[in-house]
């Protein structure tokens, strides 16, 4: 009977759909032997990035910062932390040893889209614009008003991978997180910088050029000794920690002893990643395809549109929410990183907060089956992104151990964490913890503290404007 074919169609229909969620798990999986694999692979590629000059996966790039801050900085001090959604300036006074931070401003701008995809010159001005509008209300106490002839510094935190020839200059190796901005091909990004902000009238110079992982272990730093690495999950996703000299080989024709602050630009890693069609397609639509294929699976940029992207196939081959496709779950980028966890998240027994979102950001209405499968597409997602985070964790910690055996003789660890995603996500921070754990083994864990940070990367910055200040 028609009545009998149409259900056998639904079953069929259903396990197709079933399949198509039980494939994407099983792709997603990372069990503990898999996630070893994966931090000796990252392990691997630091070790070739600081051997050889660029173009690795993990560039492993020398910061030039050997000295991190103390506590004694002094003096008025900005910065610019250039991020991957927002811009920051900040201002803050630095009052030494006794005083330490006095006070301090900041101000948030949103980068307009057409901005990423602009011109140097727009992208500069843009911001040179800002700064002068936030300096221009400032209100300096006579103790920092700047002497005859000297010019304000600033720290500049510019959150991409470039190529770092001192701490105040370097060049862009490739533009992330949805950026392109043209004409800046083999040019200083400080001198661009500094042309704007004399353009603007704006007496000031920058003394520091720090990625924004730097930035933030600079900043955690000032505020506690132990801090060894900076990791951000936000929009991207990078780490940078404290290498011994000696341990750097490229760097050995210059200097041998002391520290040297290495950015990983680990996004870039990928080496048995587990992905998906999804995962795949997703790159192929990107503005840097083919490249950093590991931020492509743990960042927030990333993870709600491989949400969507799964989402989307199960409607297609099974009528997850019914015979249409919702119109909205076709656009890309139409499910956010934040709504993607958000119903992750959701314990209540019949997944409302899950059927709110989906009505409210795809406009659709789910039965409890369907927000079932909703919300494990969305733990898939936010399970592999933590544990792969937390493998990279791992492979940074056991270099650092190696070198120094800080953890095996009891000393406490801290891994400074800042970013969006990682901040309001406590099961992200779960699944990436668990992982470090799972791999490291309790004892040697149990030395590692995770501190999550909150917009350290500026002040960081500023403070190593006034480690390196010129003055
Ligand atoms: C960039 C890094 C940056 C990270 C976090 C990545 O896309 O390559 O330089 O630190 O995003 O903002
Ligand atoms: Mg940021």
């Amino acid at each position: 009977s028609s009545r009998r074919s149409n259900s056998s169609v639904m079953s069929a229909l259903r396990s197709n759909s079933c399949s198509v969620l039980t494939t994407f798990q099983k792709e997603c999986d990372t069990p503990t032997p898999y996630l070893r694999n994966v931090a000796d692979a990252i392990a691997d590629d630091m070790l070739t990035g600081l051997a050889v000059e660029g173009g690795r996966d993990l560039e492993m790039i020398l910061t030039y910062v050997d000295a991190l801050p103390s506590g004694k900085e002094e003096g008025l001090f900005y910065a610019l932390d250039l991020g991957g959604t927002n811009f920051r300036v900040h201002s803050v006074q630095l009052g030494g040893m006794k005083e330490r931070v006095i006070a301090t401003k900041s101000e948030t701008i949103s980068i307009p889209q057409e901005l990423k995809i602009g011109t140097s010159e727009e992208l500069f001005g843009f911001i040179a614009s800002k700064l002068a509008n936030f300096v221009a209300k400032e209100d300096i106490p006579a103790r920092f008003r700047l002497e005859q002839g000297r010019k304000r510094e600033i720290g500049f935190t510019f959150s991409f991978p470039v190529n770092q020839t001192s701490i105040d200059s370097g060049t862009v190796i490739q533009w992330t997180k949805g950026f392109k901005v043209s004409g800046m091909e083999g040019k200083n990004v400080v001198a661009c910088l500094n042309e704007a902000m004399e353009a603007h009238g704006l007496n000031m110079r920058v003394s520091a050029l720090v990625n924004d992982a730097v930035g933030t272990l600079a900043g955690a730093r000032y505020l506690d000794e132990d801090v060894m690495m900076g990791v951000i999950l936000g929009t991207g996703t990078n780490a940078c920690y404290v290498d011994q000299k000696d341990a750097i080989p490229k760097l050995q024709s210059i200097s041998s002893s002391g520290t040297m602050v290495i950015n990983t630009e680990w996004g870039g890693f990928s080496k048995i990643l587990p992905r998906t069609i999804f995962d795949q397609e997703m790159d192929e639509a990107s503005v840097n395809r083919g490249e950093h294929l590991y931020e492509k699976m743990v960042s927030g940029m990333y993870l709600g549109e491989i949400g969507r992207r799964v989402l989307l196939q199960m409607c297609e081959s099974s009528h997850l929410f019914g015979q249409s496709v919702p119109v909205k779950l076709s656009i890309p980028f139409a499910l956010s990183t934040k709504d993607l966890c958000k119903m992750q998240e959701d314990k209540t027994d019949d997944l409302l907060i899950v059927g709110s979102i989906l009505n409210k950001s795809l406009e659709v209405e789910a039965n409890l089956e369907a927000r079932r499968r909703v919300s494990e597409v969305c733990d898939a997602v936010v399970k592999r992104g933590g544990r792969l985070a937390g493998a990279g964790i791992v492979a940074i910690v056991e270099k650092i151990e190696k070198d120094t055996k800080r953890l095996s003789s009891g000393q406490r660890t801290v891994v400074a964490i800042d970013g969006i995603l990682y901040g309001n996500n406590p099961l992200y921070q779960m699944y990436l913890q668990d992982a470090v754990v799972e791999l490291l083994g309790d004892k040697l864990a149990s030395h590692i503290d995770f501190k999550h940070t909150k917009d350290l990367s500026g002040i960081g910055a500023a403070l190593l404007a006034a480690t390196n200040s010129i003055y």
